[in-house]
């Protein structure tokens, strides 16, 4: 059985006391969530990591938003995995479509981020989605299969035991125009078989989440179907209230 994981993705958002704030009030949700073994975290700004990691309790994952595949070196203005495991921060988003919309993403460069992440036993939330033109010309499952399979490329069975994929189409993030439930699902397991073809049976352990203005009132929908692992919330995981309520809706 797949355990259900609520991720939020704060963007650039929150300054360092924003962030510290919301940390300082997650104790009540955190425990709501072990007793109901779903996991919680949070991607924070780099900048509010390290004070986010240290003021939650340690059953709350707290993620990067993006790496460096490279462990150091001339690439000003990035940041490598070692340096996020020095503030014991053990997953990454990679290829959000924001990053690939706005930072030249590519499933490439993605790949040698997963690499990278899980050679140094941290956890990958890879994004995959496809533009609203792609969606309206039916071409979602091409999209989906080469990004899978070019972000994927070059790993063990064994080694993506662990890796999480967010199904994100590109038109409903942030846009308040959600995907449907069946849509959801059809994905999600379109997904799942392409794990299948690639990894075997391990495709069953993989975690698949779905994304794109979840909110409290909409989660529900998407976490009852059978190949829909949990919600990578933007939004509504910004405000202390709703982020509760995401988890308390699922429950
Ligand atoms: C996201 O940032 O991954 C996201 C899905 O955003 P929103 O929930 O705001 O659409």
């Amino acid at each position: 059985m797949r355990k259900k994981l609520l991720m939020g993705n704060w963007k650039m958002n929150k300054t360092l006391s924003e962030a510290l704030s919301f940390a300082k009030q997650t104790d009540e949700i955190i425990a709501l969530a072990v007793k109901h073994n779903i996991d919680l975290g949070i991607a924070p700004t780099y900048l509010c990591l390290k004070d986010v990691k240290e003021n939650v309790n340690e059953n709350l994952i707290v993620s990067s938003q993006n790496v460096h595949f490279e462990d150091h070196g001339a690439f000003t203005g990035e940041i490598s995995i070692p340096m996020l495991k020095d503030i014991n921060i053990d997953w990454s988003i990679i290829g959000h479509s924001e990053r690939r919309t706005y930072d030249n993403e590519t499933d490439e460069k993605c790949n040698k981020k997963i690499i990278a992440l899980i050679q140094n036993n941290m956890t990958p939330i890879y994004c995959v989605g496809e533009t609203l033109t792609q969606f309206e010309n039916g071409d979602t499952k091409k999209v989906i299969d080469t990004q899978i399979r070019n972000g994927l490329a070059n790993l063990s069975s064994e080694q993506v035991k662990n890796l999480v994929i967010a199904y994100e189409p590109v038109w409903s993030i942030g846009t308040g125009k959600n995907a449907s439930k069946e849509i959801a699902q059809d994905i999600c397991k379109f997904i799942r078989d392409i794990l299948l073809d690639m990894f075997g049976e391990v495709s069953q352990d993989i975690r698949i989440l779905y994304g794109g203005s979840v909110k409290p009132e909409n989660i529900k929908q998407y976490l009852s179907c059978p190949d829909v692992d949990g919600a990578l919330v933007g939004g509504a995981s910004l405000n202390i209230d709703s982020y509760k309520q995401l988890l308390i809706n699922i429950i």
